[in-house]
């Protein structure tokens, strides 16, 4: 995967994850009504026409990934990663960073969960399904950690403000739903083996290859952005970058 330099950015570099995914962000009212909208992030939701962006900051150290928007409707995170990403241009970082805010940007357009009716974060072990190009550029780009960070409605599970975890075969994932926890107040969930329950989220997929990864979920009404919702999923994102250091 080549990265390109964006010279008006800072340090920032970008790459494609695919080219079947993008969509026009920018028709989603819930987004553009809580986007600090200004040069760069209108330079994202324009990359975000032609597919999947992902972005990278950085080149020393551990290689972490925040990603949001593997479910189109839960908009907090994918907000909150754009103004995540943004704050992180222009400083010195003693590690490297990737960013996806818009997993699926053609799903975050229409506001719908799935991209094409399939539910990524239950196809990231079906080969070339968008959440498997991911978790394979995990690997090919030799990423370290992964959080992935959702939302969730009240009446759906998990219904809580909580950070999804395993215990095995990537230990480290329960430890960093754990520190998360304890920094920022909110419900570690955790099962014993990665992917028991259902198969095919992205979290499951990266601990059951060895890449610790934890999902963070926030409470907020799917394709809504709720009062206060923006800025837990932030808490959740720093945490887990605060977890290395970073
Ligand atoms: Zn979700």
């Amino acid at each position: 995967m080549l990265f390109k330099k964006i010279e008006e950015f800072g340090n920032l570099e970008m790459s494609y994850l695919c080219d079947f995914s993008g969509g026009y962000i920018s028709r989603n009212k819930s987004i553009m009504d809580n986007l600090d909208l200004n040069k760069f992030t209108q330079f994202v939701l324009e990359k975000c026409v032609h597919g999947t962006p992902i972005f990278k900051l950085g080149n020393k150290g551990t290689r972490i990934l925040i990603l949001s928007g593997i479910h189109g409707n839960e908009l907090p995170s994918q907000i909150a990663n754009l103004k995540l990403l943004n704050r992180m241009l222009y400083k010195d970082l003693n590690h490297t960073l990737y960013f996806i805010p818009f997993a699926s940007p053609k799903s975050t357009m229409n506001n719908q969960r799935t991209l094409n009716t399939m539910d990524l974060n239950r196809s990231a072990h079906i080969k070339d399904s968008l959440s498997n190009l991911i978790v394979r550029a995990v690997e090919d780009l030799g990423i370290n950690f992964v959080g992935d960070f959702h939302s969730t409605s009240f009446n759906s599970n998990p219904g809580i403000e909580s950070v999804f975890s395993s215990k095995s075969p990537s230990a480290e994932s329960y430890l960093i739903a754990n520190y998360i926890s304890q920094d920022i107040g909110c419900t570690v969930l955790s099962v014993d083996f990665a992917g028991s329950y259902y198969k095919g989220a992205v979290e499951d997929v990266c601990n059951l290859n060895g890449i610790p990864a934890i999902t963070g979920e926030v409470v907020c009404p799917f394709a809504n952005v709720g009062e206060g919702t923006v800025e837990r999923s932030f808490a959740q994102m720093v945490s887990f970058l605060d977890y290395f250091g970073a």
